[in-house]
C-alpha cells in the first residue's frame, strides 16, 4: 500500500532526490566508487559542496556577505555554540516552546540571558509579538517555526541588534529576507536531507563578534574560514541536501513551494475547522504551514485511537501528536505531496460520517 508520511523528522524527501540518493551510494557520478566510500578532499565533492552553495544562495537571495556552512552535531549543538560564540554580556530570546527552551538553558551557561516575551502562559499556542527589544544585545534570538506545537512566524522580524534564528523546521519552505538576520541555522532532516548534518547561514561580520577563545571546532570562524572542511564533513547528507535543492529549483524555486505549502495547509485547516469532530490547537493566524496540530474536538476525545487506527488503514504514518500536545500532528514539508494531504482529509471526513452525532 502506499504510504503517505507525516513523519515530524527525519522526513520525507522527494522521490528523485531518494532515486539519486541510491544511484550514489552505488556508484557516484559514474567513478565506480560509492558516495559513501569516497574522500571529502576530492575534485568530485568539491563539485558537490560548490553547487550545494551556489544553490542555496539562489534559491534563498543569499548576498555575498554571508557565508554557509555545515557541521554534524544537529541544532542541539548551535544552541551551545550561538552563545560560546556571541554571548558576551547579555542576549535576548523568545520563548516559543521546547526548542526554544533548550536554546535558552544552554544560553544561560554564558551569559546573561532576557527572556523578551513568552508564549508559555497559554501552551505555547501563539507567537508573542510586539515586545520591546532592548538596544544592547548581543544579539536576539528566535525559533521561527514550532515544530511541536505548530506555531510559525509568518514575518521576518526587523530588529536593530543581530537576529539569530533556529529554522530547522521551515527552512526553504517560504521566501525570507536573508538581510534581515545576522544567522540562520537548523537541522536539515526536516525539509532538506536526512539526519546528519546542520546548516548554518551565517553574516560574515559576525565572526569579528566572537567573544571569546574557544575550541577550535566550537569557533565559527573555523568552519567559515575552512569551508566546512576543518575535519570530515558529513558527505553523504550534504550530497543529498544539493539533491533536493537541486529538486527545489526544478518545481520553481520558493515561490512555488510556498504557493504548494499554502495549499496543503489551506486544505488541512480548512477540514479541521469544518469537521464536527477535530479542533485545531492554536491562534489561526500563528497556525504552521509546516506542522498542523489538531486533537479531537470536546465530547470526541474517546475516539482518538479509533482515529489512529483508522488512518493508519489508509497508509498514513507519523500523525500521532507531540507527547506534550497530545492529539495529532501531521508534519506537512516541502516534500510531502498534496495527495497525501487530501487522503488525510478524506479520513477526516468518513470517520465523521461514521461517528459525528
Ligand atoms: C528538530 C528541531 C531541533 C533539533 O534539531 P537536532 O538537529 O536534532 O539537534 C531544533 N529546533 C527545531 C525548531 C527543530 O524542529
Amino acid at each position: 500500500m502506499k504510504k503517505h508520511v507525516f513523519n515530524a523528522g527525519p522526513s520525507l524527501l522527494p522521490e528523485e532526490v531518494y532515486a539519486s540518493a541510491a544511484k550514489a551510494v552505488l556508484d557516484f557520478n559514474d567513478s565506480g566508487i560509492s558516495i559513501l566510500s569516497i574522500s571529502h578532499r576530492t575534485k568530485d565533492f568539491d563539485a558537490v559542496m560548490e553547487e550545494a552553495d551556489a544553490l542555496f544562495r539562489e534559491l534563498l537571495h543569499i548576498p555575498d556577505n554571508y557565508k554557509i556552512f555545515y557541521i554534524g552535531g544537529g541544532a542541539s549543538t548551535h544552541f551551545f555554540e550561538i552563545p560560546a560564540n556571541f554571548l558576551g554580556k547579555k542576549a535576548g530570546y523568545v520563548n516559543t516552546g521546547v526548542w526554544s527552551k533548550k536554546a535558552i538553558k544552554e544560553a544561560k551557561r554564558f551569559g546573561e540571558v532576557e527572556v523578551l516575551a513568552t508564549s508559555e502562559d497559554r501552551n505555547f499556542t501563539y507567537i508573542p509579538k510586539g515586545f520591546a527589544v532592548p538596544a544592547d544585545l548581543d544579539y536576539l534570538h528566535i525559533t521561527t517555526n514550532n515544530t511541536i506545537y505548530g506555531t510559525e512566524y509568518h514575518e521576518d522580524l526587523d530588529v536593530e541588534v543581530p537576529l539569530i534564528a533556529d529554522m530547522s523546521s521551515d527552512i526553504l519552505a517560504r521566501p525570507i529576507d536573508v538581510t534581515k538576520y545576522a544567522m540562520i541555522y537548523g537541522g536539515a532532516q526536516k525539509n532538506l536531507a536526512p539526519a546528519g548534518v546542520t546548516f548554518a547561514i551565517i553574516r560574515e561580520d559576525m565572526l569579528d563578534r566572537i567573544v571569546r577563545d574557544l575550541p577550535t571546532m566550537v569557533s565559527y570562524r573555523t568552519h567559515v574560514e575552512n569551508n566546512s572542511m576543518f575535519n570530515t564533513p558529513p558527505v553523504f547528507p550534504i550530497f543529498v541536501l544539493k539533491e533536493t535543492l537541486k529538486w527545489l529549483k526544478s518545481i520553481g524555486g520558493l515561490d512555488e513551494i510556498y504557493r504548494r505549502n499554502r495549499e496543503k495547509a489551506d486544505l488541512l485547516y480548512g477540514e479541521i475547522d469544518r469537521n464536527p469532530l477535530f479542533r485545531g490547537t492554536v491562534e489561526k493566524e500563528d497556525r504552521s504551514l509546516m506542522n498542523i496540530c489538531f486533537v479531537m474536538q470536546e465530547g470526541y476525545e474517546e475516539l482518538a485511537p479509533a482515529f489512529m487506527e483508522y488512518t493508519k488503514a489508509r497508509g498514513i504514518v507519523g500523525i500521532k501528536g507531540h507527547r506534550l500536545v497530545g492529539g495529532f500532528r501531521a508534519s506537512c514539508y516541502n516534500a510531502l505531496p498534496k495527495e497525501s494531504v487530501e487522503v488525510l482529509v478524506q479520513c477526516m471526513r468518513d470517520f465523521a460520517a461514521e461517528h459525528a452525532r
